[in-house]
């Protein structure tokens, strides 16, 4: 669903390209960046992390977000994405965790696109499930 693109989703998705840059993936060879904006307009980026067992790894997103919770940002709002593609299934539950109506941002063929998380984890299972107790 592709809408008129902002200053604020530019600068997020140019935030994911930079940190694509920083990956550590020795074994695929294949990047990734994302950065996460704060409702207060802050933003935190990540970059995909392998390891050798594999099991461990953790994607650009699941990085961006961890950066933006150990920051004390836990309002989030939008997730750009580098290079495009969407999120996998774990990641689209760290999002959920943190706003089930989170916004994932892509760049493609020159137009941005603005993706609900609703849509792309419908039915989802989180925080408004199990109601935390803080
Ligand atoms: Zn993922």
């Amino acid at each position: 669903m592709p809408e008129p693109q902002s200053d604020a989703d530019r600068a997020l998705l140019d935030a994911a390209r930079n940190a694509e840059k920083q990956s550590y993936a020795p074994y695929t060879n294949t990047t990734t960046g994302a950065a996460v904006r704060s409702r207060d307009g802050r933003i935190f980026t990540g970059c995909k992390i392998e390891l050798a067992s594999f099991i461990g790894s953790i994607c650009a997103e699941q990085a961006a977000i961890a950066n933006a919770v150990v920051n004390g940002a836990r309002d989030l709002e939008a997730l750009a994405f580098y290079p495009a593609a969407f999120p996998c299934g774990t990641c689209r539950q760290w999002m959920v965790e943190f706003n089930p109506d989170f916004v994932v941002i892509l760049e493609r063929d020159g137009a941005i696109e603005r993706h609900p998380l609703s849509q792309l984890l419908p039915n989802s299972f989180g925080p408004h499930t199990l109601k935390p107790t803080r």
